[in-house]
C-alpha cells in the first residue's frame, strides 16, 4: 500500500516537514482520505512487453488541499530558512483537521470545476460509499 509508511508513522506520533511547498504536496491528507473510505485511484501501466500491471491505492487530486492551511496554521512550527518557509506539523493534526474538514463537508478539498474528472471521481466514489 503506497501510504503504509505514512500510516505507521501516524501509528508513532511523527510529523510532516513541508519545505518550501505547501499541503498540496502533503500526501498525508491522501491518508486522511483513504481512513475517511475515500476511494483512491487505480493506475494500470505496462511493465513488459503485453503485460499490464493493476496499482490500486494511488493517491488522487490534491490542488485543493491548501484549504487546510487556516485549521493547520495554528498547529504549525514554522520558520525561515532563506526564501524557504519551512513548517512542522504532527500528523495526527493532519488527519484530524482533514477528518474534520470532510465530514463537516464531503466535497471539502474537491473543487467544483465539473471538468476536473479527478475530483468529481472521488466525490461519487464518496458518495456510493455513503
Ligand atoms: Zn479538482
Amino acid at each position: 500500500m503506497p501510504l503504509g509508511p505514512l500510516d505507521v508513522l501516524a501509528d508513532l506520533g511523527g510529523h510532516v516537514l513541508l519545505l518550501g511547498i505547501g499541503h498540496t504536496s502533503n500526501t498525508t491528507i491522501h491518508l486522511a482520505e483513504q481512513r475517511l473510505g475515500r476511494s483512491l485511484f487505480y493506475r494500470y501501466a505496462k511493465t513488459a512487453p503485453g503485460v499490464w500491471a493493476e496499482f490500486p491505492n494511488v493517491s488522487g487530486e490534491s490542488h485543493r488541499f491548501d484549504d487546510l492551511e487556516p485549521a493547520l496554521a495554528p498547529k504549525a512550527t514554522e520558520v525561515r530558512i532563506g526564501d524557504c518557509r519551512a513548517r512542522l506539523v504532527a500528523v495526527r493534526d493532519v488527519l484530524e483537521a482533514t477528518d474534520r474538514a470532510v465530514r463537516a463537508d464531503p466535497r471539502a478539498l474537491l473543487c467544483a470545476d465539473p471538468a476536473c474528472e479527478r475530483c468529481a471521481d472521488a466525490y461519487g466514489q464518496r458518495l456510493a460509499s455513503a
